[in-house]
């Protein structure tokens, strides 16, 4: 059983993620949505929401898991017995950081990090973009996954 965790903060959780997920469906056999809760950094959406969100998203997909978390990403993986983590790329900008942490996580319990290419026509987006766009009343339903209600 080939299982995966996708953490993030998801705040809220994108399209360009639910493309990564997606995809990366077809190399995995279960992946496990970590939504990250971090009590130093407020979010835009409480951690119910975040879930309820990516929940509506996959509908009855039996192979995708949601499940808040608030320790460090290897002890998830852990609690969850997953081997590996997925990870998006947007940009170069975003490389670096996802190979240290991909470093330090292979480093420190051996887990190993799949990262994907962001599929170029969500590259721009980002949960930022949204929760900019959220703040001065702007639709936002084509930044979303299919199906997710606000
Ligand atoms: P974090 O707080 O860990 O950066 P995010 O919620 O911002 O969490 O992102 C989680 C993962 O999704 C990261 O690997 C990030 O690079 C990826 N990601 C973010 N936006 C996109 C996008 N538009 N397309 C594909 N992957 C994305």
């Amino acid at each position: 059983m080939k299982r995966a965790i996708f953490p993030g903060t998801f705040d809220p959780f994108t399209i360009g993620h639910f493309d990564i997920v997606k995809r990366g469906l077809h190399l995995f056999d279960e992946i496990v949505i970590g939504v990250g809760v971090n009590q130093a950094k407020k979010t835009f959406f409480s951690v119910e929401k975040r879930v309820e969100m990516i929940r509506q998203a996959f509908g009855d997909e039996p192979r995708v898991k949601v499940q808040e978390y608030n320790t460090l990403t290897v002890d998830f993986a852990k609690e969850v017995d997953a081997r590996f983590i997925l990870r998006g790329l947007r940009s170069v900008s975003d490389f670096e950081y996802e190979r240290t942490i991909a470093d330090a996580n292979k480093h420190l319990v051996g887990l190993e990090t799949v990262i994907l290419n962001t599929d170029p026509s969500y590259s721009f987006i980002s949960s930022t973009v949204v929760r900019d766009l959220l703040t001065y009343g702007k639709d936002i339903t084509a930044f979303l996954p299919p199906n997710v209600k606000i």
